[in-house]
Protein backbone atom coordinates (compact mmCIF):
# COMPACT_ATOMS: atom_id res chain seq x y z
CA UNK A 1 0.00 0.00 0.00
CA UNK A 2 1.52 3.42 -0.81
CA UNK A 3 -1.10 5.80 -0.30
CA UNK A 4 -0.56 8.40 2.58
CA UNK A 5 -2.01 7.53 5.66
CA UNK A 6 -1.48 10.44 8.28
CA UNK A 7 -1.13 13.98 8.88
CA UNK A 8 2.33 15.87 7.96
CA UNK A 9 2.66 15.45 12.32
CA UNK A 10 2.06 11.98 12.58
CA UNK A 11 4.42 10.76 9.67
CA UNK A 12 7.24 13.23 10.73
CA UNK A 13 6.73 11.43 14.18
CA UNK A 14 6.92 7.99 12.67
CA UNK A 15 9.81 8.78 10.87
CA UNK A 16 11.74 10.05 13.77
CA UNK A 17 10.50 7.36 15.96
CA UNK A 18 11.33 4.34 13.37
CA UNK A 19 14.32 5.71 11.51
CA UNK A 20 18.45 6.18 12.38
CA UNK A 21 18.50 9.46 13.29
CA UNK A 22 21.15 10.05 10.37
CA UNK A 23 19.93 12.76 8.92
CA UNK A 24 18.11 16.40 9.95
CA UNK A 25 15.88 16.97 7.25
CA UNK A 26 14.13 20.56 6.74
CA UNK A 27 10.64 20.11 7.93
CA UNK A 28 8.80 19.62 4.41
CA UNK A 29 6.99 16.63 4.57
CA UNK A 30 6.93 16.39 -0.02
CA UNK A 31 3.99 14.24 -1.26
CA UNK A 32 3.90 15.11 -5.14
CA UNK A 33 6.25 16.72 -7.64
CA UNK A 34 6.72 17.65 -11.26
CA UNK A 35 9.32 19.77 -13.45
CA UNK A 36 11.45 21.99 -10.27
CA UNK A 37 8.64 22.11 -7.86
CA UNK A 38 7.60 19.74 -4.98
CA UNK A 39 4.54 19.85 -3.24
CA UNK A 40 3.86 19.19 0.49
CA UNK A 41 1.18 16.81 2.07
CA UNK A 42 -1.09 20.17 2.69
CA UNK A 43 -0.60 21.35 -1.29
CA UNK A 44 1.96 23.83 -0.51
CA UNK A 45 4.22 24.32 -3.76
CA UNK A 46 7.74 24.83 -3.01
CA UNK A 47 10.63 25.16 -5.74
CA UNK A 48 13.21 22.39 -5.49
CA UNK A 49 16.83 24.52 -5.66
CA UNK A 50 18.78 21.00 -4.56
CA UNK A 51 17.64 18.84 -6.94
CA UNK A 52 18.79 16.00 -4.83
CA UNK A 53 22.47 17.11 -4.98
CA UNK A 54 22.00 16.77 -8.89
CA UNK A 55 20.03 13.22 -9.49
CA UNK A 56 16.82 15.53 -10.70
CA UNK A 57 19.05 17.50 -13.24
CA UNK A 58 16.34 16.78 -15.72
CA UNK A 59 13.30 18.12 -13.56
CA UNK A 60 11.01 15.80 -11.28
CA UNK A 61 9.36 13.13 -13.39
CA UNK A 62 10.56 14.47 -17.08
CA UNK A 63 8.10 13.11 -19.11
CA UNK A 64 10.53 11.19 -21.21
CA UNK A 65 12.16 9.52 -18.20
CA UNK A 66 8.69 8.48 -16.58
CA UNK A 67 7.63 7.41 -20.13
CA UNK A 68 10.86 5.08 -20.73
CA UNK A 69 10.09 3.43 -17.07
CA UNK A 70 6.62 2.69 -17.93
CA UNK A 71 7.49 1.43 -21.13
CA UNK A 72 10.25 -1.01 -19.41
CA UNK A 73 7.90 -1.81 -16.25
CA UNK A 74 5.81 -3.41 -18.74
CA UNK A 75 8.47 -5.82 -20.23
CA UNK A 76 11.23 -6.65 -17.67
CA UNK A 77 12.81 -5.09 -14.57
CA UNK A 78 15.47 -6.96 -13.40
CA UNK A 79 17.14 -10.35 -14.35
CA UNK A 80 20.67 -9.61 -12.69
CA UNK A 81 23.59 -10.06 -14.73
CA UNK A 82 23.54 -13.90 -14.42
CA UNK A 83 21.75 -13.31 -17.85
CA UNK A 84 21.26 -11.15 -20.89
CA UNK A 85 19.34 -8.55 -21.56
CA UNK A 86 18.14 -6.17 -24.49
CA UNK A 87 18.27 -3.14 -22.83
CA UNK A 88 22.52 -3.39 -21.48
CA UNK A 89 24.51 -3.27 -24.66
CA UNK A 90 22.91 -0.52 -25.74
CA UNK A 91 23.02 1.12 -22.27
CA UNK A 92 26.90 0.70 -22.09
CA UNK A 93 27.78 1.58 -25.87
CA UNK A 94 25.55 4.79 -25.75
CA UNK A 95 27.40 5.64 -22.21
CA UNK A 96 30.80 4.93 -23.37
CA UNK A 97 29.89 7.19 -26.63
CA UNK A 98 28.28 10.26 -24.75
CA UNK A 99 31.98 10.18 -22.37
CA UNK A 100 34.01 9.33 -25.56
CA UNK A 101 35.18 5.94 -23.77
CA UNK A 102 35.19 2.81 -24.50
CA UNK A 103 33.72 0.82 -21.73
CA UNK A 104 31.27 0.64 -18.96
CA UNK A 105 30.52 -1.01 -15.93
CA UNK A 106 27.30 -0.05 -14.36
CA UNK A 107 26.40 -0.07 -10.69
CA UNK A 108 23.43 1.70 -8.50
CA UNK A 109 24.64 4.29 -6.12
CA UNK A 110 27.69 6.94 -6.22
CA UNK A 111 29.55 5.36 -3.61
CA UNK A 112 29.89 1.69 -5.31
CA UNK A 113 30.65 3.32 -8.66
CA UNK A 114 33.72 4.76 -6.02
CA UNK A 115 34.61 1.65 -4.82
CA UNK A 116 34.37 0.36 -8.74
CA UNK A 117 36.69 3.37 -9.20
CA UNK A 118 39.20 2.41 -6.73
CA UNK A 119 39.00 -1.87 -7.15
CA UNK A 120 39.82 -1.07 -11.08
CA UNK A 121 42.77 1.64 -10.07
CA UNK A 122 44.26 -1.20 -7.33
CA UNK A 123 43.75 -3.89 -10.43
CA UNK A 124 45.10 -2.16 -13.06
CA UNK A 125 47.82 -0.55 -10.72
CA UNK A 126 49.16 -4.64 -9.95
CA UNK A 127 48.26 -6.10 -12.97
CA UNK A 128 48.83 -3.24 -15.93
CA UNK A 129 51.62 -0.75 -14.06
CA UNK A 130 53.36 -3.66 -12.45
CA UNK A 131 53.30 -2.20 -8.55
CA UNK A 132 54.46 -5.00 -5.91
CA UNK A 133 50.88 -6.79 -4.45
CA UNK A 134 49.33 -4.46 -1.98
CA UNK A 135 51.39 -1.38 -2.18
CA UNK A 136 49.11 0.28 -4.41
CA UNK A 137 48.60 4.05 -3.27
CA UNK A 138 45.47 6.58 -4.68
CA UNK A 139 45.76 10.24 -4.19
CA UNK A 140 42.92 11.93 -2.76
CA UNK A 141 42.08 15.39 -1.60
CA UNK A 142 41.31 17.31 1.68
CA UNK A 143 37.74 18.34 1.38
CA UNK A 144 36.34 15.35 -0.68
CA UNK A 145 33.32 13.84 -0.90
CA UNK A 146 33.02 10.50 -2.33
CA UNK A 147 30.55 8.46 -0.56
CA UNK A 148 30.02 6.53 2.60
CA UNK A 149 31.16 3.22 2.45
CA UNK A 150 34.14 1.82 5.29
CA UNK A 151 36.81 2.45 2.47
CA UNK A 152 35.60 5.58 0.84
CA UNK A 153 35.13 7.52 4.84
CA UNK A 154 38.67 6.05 5.41
CA UNK A 155 40.00 8.75 3.65
CA UNK A 156 37.43 11.60 4.04
CA UNK A 157 38.85 14.74 5.89
CA UNK A 158 35.18 15.15 7.44
CA UNK A 159 35.40 14.17 10.92
CA UNK A 160 31.19 13.63 11.03
CA UNK A 161 31.94 11.07 7.75
CA UNK A 162 34.79 9.89 9.74
CA UNK A 163 34.83 9.41 13.63
CA UNK A 164 33.90 5.85 15.03
CA UNK A 165 34.31 3.91 11.78
CA UNK A 166 37.49 2.44 12.00
CA UNK A 167 39.91 0.51 11.52
CA UNK A 168 40.18 2.29 8.13
CA UNK A 169 41.43 1.07 4.81
CA UNK A 170 44.76 1.86 3.99
CA UNK A 171 46.19 3.07 0.74
CA UNK A 172 45.59 6.87 0.37
CA UNK A 173 47.45 10.38 1.05
CA UNK A 174 45.67 12.97 1.03
CA UNK A 175 46.27 16.28 -0.03
CA UNK A 176 45.17 20.22 0.07
CA UNK A 177 42.82 20.41 -3.17
CA UNK A 178 44.13 22.72 -5.64
CA UNK A 179 47.42 22.46 -4.98
CA UNK A 180 49.77 21.34 -7.93
CA UNK A 181 52.84 21.27 -6.10
CA UNK A 182 51.48 19.20 -3.30
CA UNK A 183 50.04 16.49 -5.95
CA UNK A 184 53.59 16.61 -7.44
CA UNK A 185 55.54 16.16 -3.75
CA UNK A 186 52.81 12.81 -3.56
CA UNK A 187 53.36 10.78 -6.67
CA UNK A 188 56.00 7.93 -6.48
CA UNK A 189 55.63 4.68 -8.50
CA UNK A 190 53.14 2.96 -5.87
CA UNK A 191 50.90 5.60 -7.05
CA UNK A 192 48.27 3.86 -9.22
CA UNK A 193 45.36 6.68 -9.48
CA UNK A 194 44.20 10.65 -8.37
CA UNK A 195 40.82 10.83 -7.67
CA UNK A 196 39.42 14.01 -7.71
CA UNK A 197 35.48 15.92 -7.84
CA UNK A 198 36.15 18.64 -10.55
CA UNK A 199 34.64 20.78 -8.23
CA UNK A 200 34.16 19.97 -4.57
CA UNK A 201 30.11 19.80 -4.16
CA UNK A 202 29.72 18.34 -0.69
CA UNK A 203 32.90 20.75 0.55
CA UNK A 204 30.56 23.96 -0.55
CA UNK A 205 30.59 23.91 -4.37
CA UNK A 206 34.53 24.33 -4.61
CA UNK A 207 36.29 25.52 -7.77
CA UNK A 208 39.64 24.87 -8.31
CA UNK A 209 42.11 27.42 -9.49
CA UNK A 210 42.37 27.57 -13.12
CA UNK A 211 44.92 25.09 -14.36
CA UNK A 212 44.51 23.05 -11.51
CA UNK A 213 42.66 20.03 -13.58
CA UNK A 214 44.95 20.33 -16.34
CA UNK A 215 47.87 20.05 -13.82
CA UNK A 216 46.31 16.81 -12.52
CA UNK A 217 46.27 14.84 -15.75
CA UNK A 218 49.78 16.17 -16.72
CA UNK A 219 50.94 14.50 -13.19
CA UNK A 220 49.07 11.77 -13.81
CA UNK A 221 50.48 11.20 -17.45
CA UNK A 222 53.68 11.72 -16.24
CA UNK A 223 53.43 9.07 -13.44
CA UNK A 224 51.94 6.33 -14.98
CA UNK A 225 48.37 6.67 -12.80
CA UNK A 226 44.92 7.01 -13.75
CA UNK A 227 43.06 10.39 -13.32
CA UNK A 228 39.69 9.85 -12.21
CA UNK A 229 37.42 12.29 -11.87
CA UNK A 230 34.30 11.76 -9.90
CA UNK A 231 31.70 13.41 -12.03
CA UNK A 232 28.42 11.71 -9.80
CA UNK A 233 27.65 15.61 -8.92
CA UNK A 234 29.45 17.38 -11.15
CA UNK A 235 28.49 15.97 -14.25
CA UNK A 236 25.83 15.07 -16.96
CA UNK A 237 24.98 18.43 -17.66
CA UNK A 238 25.07 20.42 -13.82
CA UNK A 239 28.13 22.90 -15.05
CA UNK A 240 26.87 24.15 -18.44
CA UNK A 241 28.80 21.08 -19.67
CA UNK A 242 28.07 17.58 -19.94
CA UNK A 243 30.91 16.90 -17.78
CA UNK A 244 32.86 19.68 -15.59
CA UNK A 245 35.96 18.57 -16.55
CA UNK A 246 35.43 19.89 -20.39
CA UNK A 247 35.85 23.34 -18.75
CA UNK A 248 39.61 22.48 -18.57
CA UNK A 249 40.30 20.62 -22.02
CA UNK A 250 40.89 17.91 -19.71
CA UNK A 251 39.99 13.82 -20.60
CA UNK A 252 40.36 11.83 -17.25
CA UNK A 253 40.95 8.02 -17.49
CA UNK A 254 38.39 7.19 -15.46
CA UNK A 255 34.84 8.90 -15.14
CA UNK A 256 32.83 8.38 -12.13
CA UNK A 257 29.18 8.50 -12.54
CA UNK A 258 25.65 8.60 -10.61
CA UNK A 259 23.15 10.93 -9.74
CA UNK A 260 21.56 11.95 -12.98
CA UNK A 261 22.13 8.76 -14.48
CA UNK A 262 19.15 7.41 -12.48
CA UNK A 263 17.06 10.00 -14.03
CA UNK A 264 15.59 10.58 -10.54
CA UNK A 265 13.84 7.26 -10.68
CA UNK A 266 16.23 4.69 -9.95
CA UNK A 267 19.85 4.55 -9.04
CA UNK A 268 22.15 4.48 -11.80
CA UNK A 269 25.32 4.61 -11.77
CA UNK A 270 28.67 3.74 -13.76
CA UNK A 271 32.58 3.56 -14.28
CA UNK A 272 33.09 4.80 -17.63
CA UNK A 273 37.38 4.18 -19.17
CA UNK A 274 39.27 2.94 -22.13
CA UNK A 275 39.34 -0.83 -22.85
CA UNK A 276 42.93 -1.06 -21.20
CA UNK A 277 41.68 0.14 -17.77
CA UNK A 278 38.03 -1.56 -17.70
CA UNK A 279 39.46 -4.36 -19.40
CA UNK A 280 41.29 -5.83 -16.32
CA UNK A 281 37.87 -7.12 -14.84
CA UNK A 282 37.01 -11.25 -15.54
CA UNK A 283 33.88 -12.87 -14.52
CA UNK A 284 33.48 -13.44 -10.96
CA UNK A 285 35.86 -10.79 -9.89
CA UNK A 286 33.52 -7.64 -9.45
CA UNK A 287 29.74 -7.38 -9.44
CA UNK A 288 26.41 -6.44 -8.40
CA UNK A 289 22.66 -8.18 -8.72
CA UNK A 290 21.24 -4.73 -9.38
CA UNK A 291 24.02 -2.89 -11.48
CA UNK A 292 22.84 -2.40 -14.89
CA UNK A 293 19.36 -3.82 -14.48
CA UNK A 294 16.96 -3.76 -17.60
CA UNK A 295 14.89 -0.58 -16.16
CA UNK A 296 17.76 1.38 -14.47
CA UNK A 297 19.32 1.14 -18.39
CA UNK A 298 16.24 1.87 -19.75
CA UNK A 299 15.89 5.05 -18.11
CA UNK A 300 19.93 5.58 -18.38
CA UNK A 301 19.87 5.30 -22.54
CA UNK A 302 16.68 7.94 -22.24
CA UNK A 303 18.86 10.22 -20.03
CA UNK A 304 21.90 9.98 -22.35
CA UNK A 305 19.25 10.68 -25.62
CA UNK A 306 18.15 13.99 -23.49
CA UNK A 307 22.23 14.66 -23.01
CA UNK A 308 22.97 14.38 -26.49
CA UNK A 309 20.75 17.02 -27.89
CA UNK A 310 22.99 19.90 -25.56
CA UNK A 311 19.90 21.41 -24.69
CA UNK A 312 20.42 20.57 -21.10
CA UNK A 313 24.24 21.93 -21.04
CA UNK A 314 23.15 25.48 -22.63
CA UNK A 315 19.97 25.95 -20.42
CA UNK A 316 22.75 25.08 -17.61
CA UNK A 317 25.52 27.31 -18.84
CA UNK A 318 22.85 30.23 -19.81
CA UNK A 319 20.74 30.16 -16.54
CA UNK A 320 23.78 28.97 -14.67
CA UNK A 321 25.64 32.49 -15.61
CA UNK A 322 22.32 34.53 -14.90
CA UNK A 323 22.27 33.05 -11.30
CA UNK A 324 25.62 33.63 -10.32
CA UNK A 325 26.05 36.96 -12.00
CA UNK A 326 22.68 37.63 -9.60
CA UNK A 327 24.60 35.92 -6.39
CA UNK A 328 27.61 37.93 -6.75
CA UNK A 329 25.60 41.18 -7.19
CA UNK A 330 24.73 40.61 -3.65
CA UNK A 331 26.02 43.25 -0.85
CA UNK A 332 29.05 41.98 0.91
CA UNK A 333 26.59 42.65 4.40
CA UNK A 334 24.20 39.80 3.40
CA UNK A 335 26.82 37.23 1.04
CA UNK A 336 29.97 36.96 1.60
CA UNK A 337 31.06 34.55 -0.86
CA UNK A 338 29.75 33.18 -4.27
CA UNK A 339 31.01 30.24 -6.23
CA UNK A 340 29.92 27.74 -8.53
CA UNK A 341 29.48 27.01 -12.15
CA UNK A 342 26.71 26.69 -14.37
CA UNK A 343 23.53 26.02 -12.45
CA UNK A 344 25.29 25.19 -9.66
CA UNK A 345 26.63 27.32 -6.42
CA UNK A 346 28.04 27.69 -3.17
CA UNK A 347 26.31 30.75 -1.73
CA UNK A 348 27.87 31.83 1.89
CA UNK A 349 26.50 34.21 4.01
CA UNK A 350 27.28 36.63 6.30
CA UNK A 351 25.25 36.87 9.20
CA UNK A 352 23.43 33.60 8.82
CA UNK A 353 24.13 30.16 9.34
CA UNK A 354 23.49 27.36 6.27
CA UNK A 355 21.06 25.78 8.28
CA UNK A 356 18.97 29.02 9.31
CA UNK A 357 19.12 30.38 5.70
CA UNK A 358 17.41 26.86 4.27
CA UNK A 359 14.90 27.59 6.74
CA UNK A 360 14.12 30.74 5.98
CA UNK A 361 14.35 29.91 2.40
CA UNK A 362 11.77 27.20 3.03
CA UNK A 363 9.64 29.17 4.67
CA UNK A 364 9.60 31.26 1.83
CA UNK A 365 8.71 28.07 -0.60
CA UNK A 366 12.45 27.50 -1.66
CA UNK A 367 14.42 24.52 -0.65
CA UNK A 368 17.82 24.38 -0.26
CA UNK A 369 20.57 22.78 1.59
CA UNK A 370 22.60 24.04 4.09
CA UNK A 371 26.56 22.70 3.94
CA UNK A 372 29.62 23.82 5.99
CA UNK A 373 28.54 27.09 8.41
CA UNK A 374 27.48 29.44 6.64
CA UNK A 375 27.29 28.05 3.24
CA UNK A 376 24.44 27.01 1.52
CA UNK A 377 24.60 24.78 -2.15
CA UNK A 378 21.80 25.78 -4.58
CA UNK A 379 21.65 23.19 -7.45
CA UNK A 380 18.12 23.75 -9.26
CA UNK A 381 17.27 21.56 -11.75
CA UNK A 382 18.33 22.22 -15.22
CA UNK A 383 14.32 22.71 -16.38
CA UNK A 384 14.08 25.90 -14.03
CA UNK A 385 12.37 28.85 -15.95
CA UNK A 386 13.94 32.01 -15.89
CA UNK A 387 11.34 33.00 -14.02
CA UNK A 388 11.12 30.49 -11.43
CA UNK A 389 14.70 30.88 -11.27
CA UNK A 390 14.84 35.20 -10.35
CA UNK A 391 11.93 34.13 -7.89
CA UNK A 392 14.13 31.77 -5.69
CA UNK A 393 16.75 34.07 -6.14
CA UNK A 394 14.79 37.42 -5.14
CA UNK A 395 13.79 35.09 -1.79
CA UNK A 396 17.21 34.55 -1.48
CA UNK A 397 18.01 38.34 -1.03
CA UNK A 398 15.53 38.92 0.88
CA UNK A 399 16.30 36.46 3.37
CA UNK A 400 20.23 37.49 3.16
CA UNK A 401 19.54 41.44 4.18
N1 LIG B 1 30.76 11.31 -5.20
C1 LIG B 1 30.32 12.56 -5.18
C2 LIG B 1 31.14 13.64 -5.83
C3 LIG B 1 29.11 12.88 -4.55
O1 LIG B 1 28.69 14.14 -4.52
C4 LIG B 1 28.36 11.83 -3.96
C5 LIG B 1 27.08 12.14 -3.27
O2 LIG B 1 26.78 13.24 -2.90
C6 LIG B 1 28.84 10.55 -4.01
C7 LIG B 1 30.05 10.31 -4.64
C8 LIG B 1 28.09 9.39 -3.38
O3 LIG B 1 26.94 9.10 -4.07
P1 LIG B 1 25.77 8.22 -3.38
O4 LIG B 1 25.16 9.07 -2.31
O5 LIG B 1 24.82 7.90 -4.50
O6 LIG B 1 26.43 7.01 -2.82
Amino acid sequence: MSGTSGTTAQLRAQATAHSAHNYHPLPVMVSGAEGAWVTDLDGRRYLDMLAAYSAINFGHRHPRLVAAAQRQLERVTLVSRAFEHDQFGPFCAELADLAGMDMVLPMNTGAEAVETAIKTARKWGYEVKGVPDGEAVIVVFDGNFHGRTTTIISFSTDEDARRSYGPYTPGFRVVPYGDTDALRAAMDPRVVAVLVEPIQGEAGVVVPPPGFLASVREICSASNALMIADEIQSGLGRTGTTFACEHDDVVPDVYVLGKALGGGIVPASAVVAARDVLGVFQPGQHGSTFGGNPLACAVAREVIALLSTGEYQERSAKLGAHMLARLAAMPESAVREVRGRGLWAGVEFTALSGREACERLAERGVLAKDTHGSTIRLAPPLVISEEDLDWALDQIEAIAS
